[in-house]
Order: C-alpha cells, then sequence, then structure tokens
C-alpha cells in the first residue's frame, strides 16, 4: 500500500519528485543581451514550498531572471536546474519544462480571441494531453477558486484587469507547475484591483506552492514571503528574512531603494 496521500490542495501541484534538492538552483548564471550585461553571475536556490520576493530597480534584471527561469531567455552561462533536473535546450522536454514552470506576467497575456475557459485548458489539453472533460472541470474548479467562475465563457476584455490577472493565475495553475513566477503582476492593476490578486497569491502561498514573486508590494512581501531577494545591476546583494531586510538593509543601495518605494 502507498502511504496515505495528503488531500490534494486547490493548486493541485505535483510534490517535488527529488524532495532533498532545492526546486529552484541557478548557479552562475549569466545574461547579456548585445554589449549589456544583464545579470552577473547570479546564484539563486529556492526550496519546495519557498515563496522568494525579488525586489530591485528598474532594469536590474528581474524579468531577465525570470524569463531565462523558463527559458523565455536563452543564458549565456551558468546553470539552472528545475527540480534537480537541467533546463532542457529545446523539443518536447523544453515543453515540459517550461509546463513545470507557470508564468504570470505584468500584462496578463491571456488569448484575446478565446473564452476565459479556453485560455485555462487549451495549455493543459495540448501539452499535457489532458482529456477535453478533465481540463475542464479543472479549470472550473480553478476559476472558481480564484474567484471567477461566472467568467469562464466571457472573453479577457469583456472582465476587469483583476479579473484577467486571476484568470491568469488559474491559467497557470491548470499545468499543474512545480514552480510560479510572478512578474510584477500587480503593477498594471488599478489600486482597487491589487488586493484581489493579492490575496489569491498569498493563499497560493500558504499552501505551499513554491513562488518566486517579482513585486514593489512590500505588503505581501510581509505577509507571504520567506526571503526577500534584492537585485541590483544584475546581481542578488542582499537575501534575508522580510523581518531582516526592512527592519535592516544591509547595504546601502537597499537603503535607498526602500527609501523610494516604501
Ligand atoms: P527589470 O525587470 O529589473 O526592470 P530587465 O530584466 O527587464 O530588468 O532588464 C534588465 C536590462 O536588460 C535592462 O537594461 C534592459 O534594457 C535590458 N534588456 C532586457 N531585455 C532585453 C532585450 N530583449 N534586448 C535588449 N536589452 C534587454
Ligand atoms: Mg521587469
Amino acid at each position: 500500500m502507498a502511504p496515505t496521500t495528503p488531500a490534494p490542495d486547490l493548486a493541485n501541484r505535483p510534490g517535488s519528485t527529488r524532495p532533498d534538492r532545492p526546486m529552484v538552483a541557478v548557479r552562475g548564471l549569466q545574461k547579456s543581451f548585445g554589449p549589456v550585461h544583464v545579470l552577473k553571475d547570479v546564484d539563486l536556490s529556492v526550496s519546495t514550498g519557498e515563496v522568494v520576493v525579488v525586489i530591485g530597480p528598474s532594469g536590474s534584471g528581474k524579468s531577465t531572471l525570470c524569463r531565462c527561469l523558463n527559458r523565455l531567455e536563452v543564458a549565456d552561462g551558468g546553470s539552472i536546474e528545475i527540480d534537480g533536473e537541467p533546463l532542457p535546450a529545446e523539443g518536447r522536454r523544453l515543453a515540459g519544462l517550461r509546463a513545470d514552470v507557470g508564468m504570470v506576467f505584468q500584462s496578463f497575456n491571456l488569448f484575446g480571441h478565446r473564452t476565459v475557459l479556453d485560455n485555462v485548458t487549451l495549455g493543459p489539453t495540448k501539452v499535457r494531453r489532458t482529456p477535453k472533460a478533465v481540463a475542464r472541470e479543472h479549470a472550473l474548479a480553478l476559476l472558481d477558486r480564484v474567484g471567477i467562475a461566472d467568467k469562464a465563457d466571457r472573453y479577457p476584455a469583456q472582465l476587469s484587469g483583476g479579473q484577467q490577472q486571476r484568470a491568469a493565475i488559474a491559467r497557470a495553475l491548470a499545468m499543474r507547475p512545480k514552480v510560479l513566477l510572478f512578474d510584477e503582476p500587480t503593477s498594471a492593476l488599478d489600486p482597487e484591483m491589487v488586493n484581489e490578486v493579492l490575496d489569491v497569491m498569498v493563499s497560493l502561498a500558504a499552501e505551499g506552492m513554491t513562488m518566486i514573486v517579482v513585486t514593489h508590494e512590500m505588503g505581501f512581501a510581509r505577509r507571504a514571503a520567506d526571503r526577500v531577494v534584492f537585485m541590483d545591476d544584475g546581481r542578488i546583494v542582499e537575501s534575508g528574512t522580510p523581518d531582516e531586510f526592512f527592519a535592516a538593509p544591509r547595504t546601502e543601495r537597499a537603503r535607498d531603494f526602500l527609501s523610494k518605494i516604501l
């Protein structure tokens, strides 16, 4: 008999297949765009279930780091492992990897000519080969989970920004990712819609989802982050618990940055 399986959480993510290793292991990552050296020897290790908030000035390389993690960009040097597996270069294994590393963007990036429900079921049916009926049932549960079950048959343009971003989170979750990356998920939202998205993220964090979140929402960092990482000029210059970091940032750059956003 297999040991009792824990009750599936709503995010219904698969557990790590390699619990002895970090879920995300980035070592010596380098990335340039032409002459511009953007990531300069970035090391970052994220444990299963850990929530890491990445902050830093505009242009410091936060988005590029996220994009390298699911290979929207190809790094020039260093290594990335997800759940103990090196990032595959291309092909079918890359599609699988992309499915393991979900991403939520600032600009939602929903397919505008598809309904919300289709947006959520497309990935699982195409990439994970989930039968349509199963994908649909899971999608409806996820839409309910993020509070927009009644929008399943609408098109993205018929939703508010906050609803679109929650649909985008449901779409990412539908792939049952091992890690979720969020790149400034609330920056494009009207202020009154920020919390409805952050609340979903806080509950995902509480359920044990492994998350890397680029955000300047320090309230979210305090509520949900295990660790805050501060990037400046392509490097991680500080890393600590939210309490440590906000109470006593060690570098002048971090102090200066915090004084501007807090
Ligand atoms: P952040 O997300 O912290 O604001 P980015 O990772 O977006 O920073 O950008 C870091 C640097 O890389 C910036 O100088 C930006 O102009 C540059 N950059 C990012 N993407 C590209 C690209 N596709 N081509 C050229 N330069 C880029
Ligand atoms: Mg960015």
